[in-house]
């Protein structure tokens, strides 16, 4: 980080913030210019407030020059981090393909689902059964009911699950899921992600709706600043001025993700463009990104699903999809 002191700086106002800094932790390297004081600063600067700094009257400007993410930051893991638990891996050069409802509606729709994904190569199951809905009114998810019927779909089909959590409070009820999902709806909910840092379960961390690619990862760097660093990206589209799709699938998160993190990415086709036909195409686009896996909604009669009906195929849609997502990945061997 770079500090630029003002023109008229005193050297009694210089030393005390170089003081500060130093207590800090902080080496402090000074170079006295014609008309500005540049203050170099080595060491773990994650730490400090650049707002409260460019607030200070002796500051003229502040530069980060390395990102403040250091855990999720490749240049300090330079391998791809590969998420192994006893039942699934993510990264790696490996494929996650997650896909079920939206929610979970009934114990047998979940189940009819699961077979139906499993046999055309889903690895992983996902069911909602805590849902952020914009409306109080809309089905909220069978909540811990929802958890136990996806339990029992595991067990059925031998498939992992990932569900979407809410409120810390509820981890408890998480025990048995295999990877928590946090939505794009909290993906600052900071609390939320810190208490997720205190746990040792693979986190899918989706892209906030009006979240940059930066805040996506300082939200990683919550979690992995607790501890867990088992933590695996999800871009699932982006709010623009477009109103032909839900949101807008910014593909080159992956490719910029991965440049500047070392952990998995998934992306999400099925709520980036909430239009049923869109999502193949933008399925097999993922792919060619190089993306780890895909989450894909699938429901056995997406016209009465309980939510996103219009954005998730049926089964068959699924295969489909699936089978030409394999030919592209052997295409792109
Ligand atoms: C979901 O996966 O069902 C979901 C609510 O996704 P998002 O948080 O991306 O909207
Ligand atoms: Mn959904």
């Amino acid at each position: 980080m770079i500090i630029v002191l003002k023109n008229q700086t005193t050297l009694q106002k210089r030393e005390e913030l170089i003081d500060w800094l130093r207590s800090k932790a902080l080496d402090v390297h000074i170079s006295e210019g014609q008309y500005h004081t540049v203050l170099g600063l080595v060491g773990d600067t994650g730490s400090i407030d650049t707002d409260m700094l460019e607030g200070l009257e002796i500051v003229e400007k502040v530069q980060r020059i390395s990102e403040p993410f250091k855990k999720a930051n490749r240049k300090f893991h330079e391998d791809d981090t590969v998420i192994e638990t006893d039942t699934f891996t993510v990264g790696g050069g490996g494929f996650t393909l997650m896909a079920g409802p939206c929610s979970v509606e009934s114990g047998e729709q979940l189940t009819g689902i699961a077979k139906a994904v499993k046999a055309s190569g889903a690895t992983m199951l996902r069911g909602g059964a805590f849902k952020p809905r914009t409306s109080p009114y809309d089905f909220q998810g069978l909540r811990a009911d929802g958890i136990e019927l996806l339990l029992e779909a595991k067990k059925e089909t031998g498939l992992p699950i990932v569900t979407e959590i809410m409120n810390a409070q509820h981890l408890p009820l998480f025990e048995q899921v295999d990877m928590i999902q946090v939505g794009a709806r909290n993906m600052q909910n900071f609390e939320l992600l810190k208490e997720l840092g205190r746990i040792d379960k693979p986190i899918l961390l989706k892209r906030g709706l009006a979240n940059t690619i930066k805040e996506l990862l300082m939200s990683a760097e919550y979690i992995m600043a607790g501890g867990n660093e088992k933590v695996i990206f999800c871009e699932r589209g982006i709010r623009t001025f477009e109103t032909y799709t839900r949101n807008t699938l910014d593909l080159s998160a992956v490719a910029v993700l991965k440049e500047l993190s070392h952990l998995p990415v998934i992306v999400d086709p099925s709520h980036a463009t909430g239009v049923s036909r869109y999502v193949k195409p933008m399925a097999l686009a993922a792919v060619a990104a190089g993306a780890d896996g895909l989450m894909i909604e699938v429901h056995n009669d997406p016209a009465h699903a309980l939510c996103d009906g219009p954005q998730s195929l049926t089964p068959a849609q699924f295969e489909d999809l699936a089978k030409t997502v394999f030919k592209v990945r052997e295409a792109l061997r």
